[in-house]
């Protein structure tokens, strides 16, 4: 069984006892590790990232995978980034200190009981489990020109954005708590 360890968000995990990747790939030779430049790295419309895997995953990997599946520009745009990479791991940074104002607020308003709760977020965006009150929240935060990810029936996603977008979502929120 190969086992896949998506590592979309690792640059916005703050938890001391993260999963250490690398470390359980190198102890394991069914774990791939996926990278992408698409959320850290600022590159999301480019389709760019990487796998770290064992030579005979890598070349199962290499034997599916489209030909020329990443293209020149973004191959150039991801040596650029890396390039950037202090400047842009502070960002990540500035986005981590207010993900966390974001996610006191949230739980300030109510988000933190049996009822309604939001998991501690180590991404770049918060799930509200709202189950059949997904659509309406949706709306509601739609009103307030937030743009979110409904999952019918189960939750809306949330991405951290500016101080004032999130400034509004908490309001929404504390109407859903
Ligand atoms: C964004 C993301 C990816 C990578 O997306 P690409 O843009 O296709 O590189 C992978 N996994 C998760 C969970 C993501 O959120």
């Amino acid at each position: 069984v190969v086992v896949v360890v998506d590592e979309a968000y690792l640059e916005f995990v703050r938890m001391p006892d993260a999963v250490d990747g690398l470390a359980t790939y190198r102890a394991h030779p069914n774990v791939v590790l996926f990278r992408t430049f698409s959320k850290a790295y600022g590159l999301a419309g480019f389709r760019v990232g990487y796998a770290v895997a064992h030579s005979e995953i890598a070349a199962a990997l290499r034997a599916v995978s489209l030909p020329f599946g990443v293209s020149a520009v973004a191959q150039v745009a991801a040596v650029a980034s890396l390039e950037a990479e202090s400047a842009l791991l502070e960002r990540v940074d500035a986005l981590v200190a207010e993900r966390d104002r974001v996610g006191a607020a949230l739980k300030d308003v109510g988000w933190d009981g049996p009822e309604a709760r939001i998991p501690d977020s180590q991404g770049n965006f918060f799930w509200f489990a709202l189950g059949e009150r997904t659509a309406e929240f949706a709306a509601a935060c739609e009103e307030a020109g937030i743009v979110v990810r409904p999952f019918a029936g189960e939750g809306c996603r949330v991405s951290v954005g500016e101080t004032e977008a999130n400034d509004r979502l908490v309001e929404v929120a504390a109407r859903f708590a």
